[in-house]
């Protein structure tokens, strides 16, 4: 027997995405399903740093490109859905810190100083008097200069678990080992076949919009298609936990347009904070065993904070790739990506911070295509749910 469900909107994949798209457009009185094949948020967006980028960091190459001024309103637009009063509530998810933060070695900050100053970044940043440093940098022994950004961190499990709440009937679990995508003669997707313990459920949407990440392109692949080509950015990241230390949000800049370091810190479930370490040798590090970038970044950081003691410091990396359109050279995109095929839509945000920008783009394509809400939400079914993804370190650190 083949069930039936009749949905204005079906989502492939469940990070950031997906969820931002699944909330806004649910909200909007849009019947929706999203279809996961793992955990929601376990692929890029539960692994990131959760930083809510203002664009500052993208201005260190010395000109404000198309990416900073794109993604400048952005922290706005989540402080709004934070403080439960934007287009969706996200006043159940925690913020890590409200602040990111600019850090420059010893040397560099006269240089940085003028920077700073400079007229495009007015408002984006403020230089800090050692008296409202945050208690990491408090200690007598940092040098440098300390910049606050108007960006902050977020506790991505948590935004997860905000966005789908209340929305659960509406995500089901996928094994594309038992399912397919079916296509009409023109190309247009008719519907997703899923199967589950010999029951055959035929979902029927008026659009398909594709968030599935680094999983996307296999996606189109089944669907037979020739889509919009897709990059990774494979990154290398490193983690320490350290007994007692403080938490850290910042960009330790060094010479390069890439930050020296990028550092959050993530709360464990014994409120120990886990330093998560970013920028540089992320990137230049994919090439390196564990070990070697286990030992490259604890170098780093005995340079910069000799006061840290790290004899006991547990630490563990993992490797994750960033998806995105292709550009040339490997190139950041710029924005967040939504190109129409058929009846679907194929979406990467390329940052965390622009899901609401991608929401923005959806509608938009939405709205020009003459698709509003129009199909009945169909009635919860008994078909397995994806639970949301667990915290990046568990089963990398002890
Ligand atoms: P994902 O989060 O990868 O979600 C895709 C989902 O689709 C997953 O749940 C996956 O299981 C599912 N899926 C895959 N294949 C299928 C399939 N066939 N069928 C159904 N479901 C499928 N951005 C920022 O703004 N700030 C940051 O601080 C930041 N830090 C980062 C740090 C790292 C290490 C990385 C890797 C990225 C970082 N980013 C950051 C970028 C940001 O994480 C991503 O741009 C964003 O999370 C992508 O969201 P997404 O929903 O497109 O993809």
């Amino acid at each position: 027997m083949t069930h039936h469900l009749d949905t204005d909107i079906a989502i492939l994949g469940g990070g950031i995405a997906g969820l931002w798209l699944l909330r806004r457009l649910s909200e909007l009185g849009y019947s929706t399903l999203l279809l996961e094949n793992a955990t929601l948020g376990g692929g890029q967006s539960i692994k990131s740093q959760g930083i809510i980028h203002g664009g500052t960091k993208y201005a260190l190459s010395g000109n404000l490109t198309h990416a900073s001024e794109c993604i400048a309103g952005m922290p706005k637009r989540w402080q709004a859905c934070l403080q439960g009063e934007g287009e969706i509530d996200l006043s159940c998810a925690r913020i890590l810190s409200p602040h990111h933060y600019m850090w420059s070695s010893a040397g560099l900050g006269s240089k940085l100083t003028t920077f700073f100053a400079s007229k495009a970044l007015r408002g984006r940043v403020d230089q800090l008097k050692p008296k409202n440093y945050p208690a990491f940098f408090q200690h007598p022994a940092f040098r440098g200069s300390l910049y606050q950004l108007n960006e902050f961190v977020l506790d991505v499990p948590s935004v997860v678990s905000s966005l789908v709440q209340g929305l659960e009937d509406r995500t089901l679990s996928i094994d594309w080992e038992k399912s397919r995508i079916e296509h009409d003669t023109d190309g247009k997707i008719s519907a997703i076949l899923l199967e589950h313990q010999g029951e055959q459920t035929m979902i029927r949407a008026r659009r398909y919009l594709f968030t599935a990440g680094a999983g996307t392109a296999d996606l189109l692949q089944r669907w037979g298609v020739e889509g919009p080509a897709m990059q990774l950015r494979p990154l290398h990241m490193a983690m320490v936990r350290v007994p007692g230390a403080q938490p850290l949000f910042a960009h330790c800049i060094g010479t390069s347009t890439v930050p020296r370091l990028t550092i959050t810190s993530h709360p464990d479930q014994q409120g120990n904070w886990i330093w998560y370490i970013g920028g540089e040798p992320a990137e230049s590090g994919v090439k390196r065993e564990p070990s070697e970038q286990i030992a490259r970044c604890q170098q780093e950081l005995t340079q910069l904070m000799p006061w840290i003691d790290f004899t006991s410091a547990e630490w563990g990396t993992l490797r994750v790739d960033r998806a995105e359109p292709r550009q040339s050279n490997l190139l950041r995109p710029d924005a967040a990506y939504c190109k129409a095929l058929h009846n679907a839509l194929i979406n990467w945000p390329t940052k965390l911070a622009l899901a609401p920008n991608l929401s923005d783009e959806v509608l938009r394509q939405l709205q020009l295509q003459g698709i509003a809400p129009q199909i009945p939400q169909p009635a919860a079914t008994s078909l397995p749910r994806p639970p949301v993804g667990k915290p990046f370190w568990e089963g990398v650190l002890p």
